[in-house]
């Protein structure tokens, strides 16, 4: 689950991390009074989407030479005017795709006078089994370029869990940004600090960029990019609150709600499968013809009647699915309960598309017996490569 930039900001600034002051605005009105209780003079308006590149997008309503999603302004007056040509417009950046996203929310902060624009983050570094720093000097809006064709400039610095952030790792990690000075001692908390939080708040990515050293020599956090590990969410009531739902994929939501395994993709064979491991091997098999799957859909080992009616019910609401091809190995789950389900969700909600079925395990014989009896117009498969085949060509008509 990721969060906004102005919500992890306020998340960091609990831990004692530096950052700004800033009041986030849903509505053009609260644009005046937001700035006037910032210290000004300068002050950078922000789109408040979940999506990084923000200050290199563009507006899809606006010209093309209209300024991006992060604005510098240099009176109340001028954070006004930026508000009302931002707020309701649709921001296009390299991370949204060519629909973009509606900019429902801005963050207006107190801006700030920058030396340098560093790179920081914290991921789980699975080469080392540890929670790592990634860090360069060459922060800003050109890190990926930098990752790609200069990867010698970024540094991982990765942290031993019984130790936690020791003196020599921040040590390390400034050595990497060349702080000193009134930075170097910033960071001495500073990193200790980041590390708290990406553990306590079970994040999986925390990403600042760009960290930056100001003028008057102290570090700021400038921008923050925060995600959650969805499996730990149940402990954390307070990083929950924060979910925005309008920035995430409806179907995902309601998958979330049923604990299903579902990742929206662009194909047009909607999946439904249990284990993620047949899951793979099923979006494999359909690429393998010639097709791409609409999704990835674990129903897990255990699902009743109601979660695999549920499943089948989110992937025909997707309007890209053209053909459904269910594979099911019935280990713990029974293929009858399978089938039931799937008969069930089909009566709700319809079928307007070709549906090949694979069973395979615990109760097959019944849970073919329940598909060929219910009068529905099922596909039954005797394998996978014969499931896909099928879905395949019925597809292709
Ligand atoms: P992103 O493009 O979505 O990553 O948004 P950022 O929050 O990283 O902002 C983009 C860029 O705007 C930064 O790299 C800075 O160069 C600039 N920027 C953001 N806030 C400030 C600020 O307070 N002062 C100045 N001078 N520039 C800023
Ligand atoms: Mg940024």
């Amino acid at each position: 689950m990721n969060i906004h930039e102005y919500q992890a900001k306020a998340l960091l600034k609990g831990y004692g991390a530096p950052v700004a002051e800033g009041v986030a605005i849903l509505k053009a009105e609260e644009a005046e009074a937001a700035a006037k209780s910032l210290p000004g003079p300068l002050y950078v308006v922000k789109s408040q989407i979940h999506a990084g590149g923000r200050g290199k997008g563009k507006f899809k309503e606006l010209s093309p030479e209209a300024k991006g999603g992060v604005r510098l302004a240099k009176s109340i007056e001028d954070v006004v005017a930026n508000v009302k040509e931002m707020l309701g417009n649709t921001l296009v950046t390299a991370q949204t795709g060519e629909a973009g996203k509606q900019v429902n929310r801005l963050y207006i902060e107190d801006g700030a006078d920058i030396e340098r624009e560093l790179y920081c983050s914290l991921l789980v570094d699975r080469s080392v089994g540890k929670v790592a720093f990634v860090v360069s000097t060459e922060g800003g809006m050109d890190i990926e370029a930098v990752a790609h064709d200069t990867p010698e400039k970024i540094q991982t610095i990765a942290i031993d869990p019984e130790a936690g952030v020791t003196a020599a790792d921040v040590a390390n990690i400034s050595a990497a940004l060349k702080l000193d000075g009134a930075a170097g001692k910033d960071a001495e908390s500073l990193f200790p600090l980041l590390y708290k939080a990406f553990n306590e708040k079970d994040m999986s990515l925390l990403e600042i960029n760009p960290l930056i050293v100001m003028k008057n020599g102290h570090l700021r956090v400038l921008d923050a990019k925060m995600s959650f590990d969805g499996n730990a969410l149940f402990r954390h009531d307070d990083v929950r609150a924060l979910r925005d739902e309008t920035e995430e994929d409806a179907k995902e939501i309601e998958a979330s709600k049923w604990d299903l395994a579902y990742v929206a993709l662009d194909g047009n064979i909607g999946c439904m499968v249990n284990g993620a491991g047949l899951a793979m091997a099923t979006m494999d098999i359909i690429k393998l013809y010639g097709k791409e799957p609409a999704n990835f859909c674990d129903v897990g080992g255990g699902a009743g009647k109601e979660k695999v009616a549920a499943a089948f019910k989110i992937i025909t609401a997707d309007p890209k699915v053209e053909g459904i091809l269910v594979n099911i190995f019935g280990g713990i789950m029974k293929c009858d309960v399978i089938a039931e389900g799937v008969i069930a969700a089909v009566k709700e909600v319809g079928l307007k598309v070709p549906l090949v079925v694979r069973l395979e395990g615990t109760n097959v014989e019944l849970g073919k017996k329940i598909l060929n009896e219910s009068g529905l117009a099922i596909t039954a498969a005797d394998d996978l490569d014969d499931a896909a085949k099928k879905i395949v060509a019925a597809i292709n008509g």
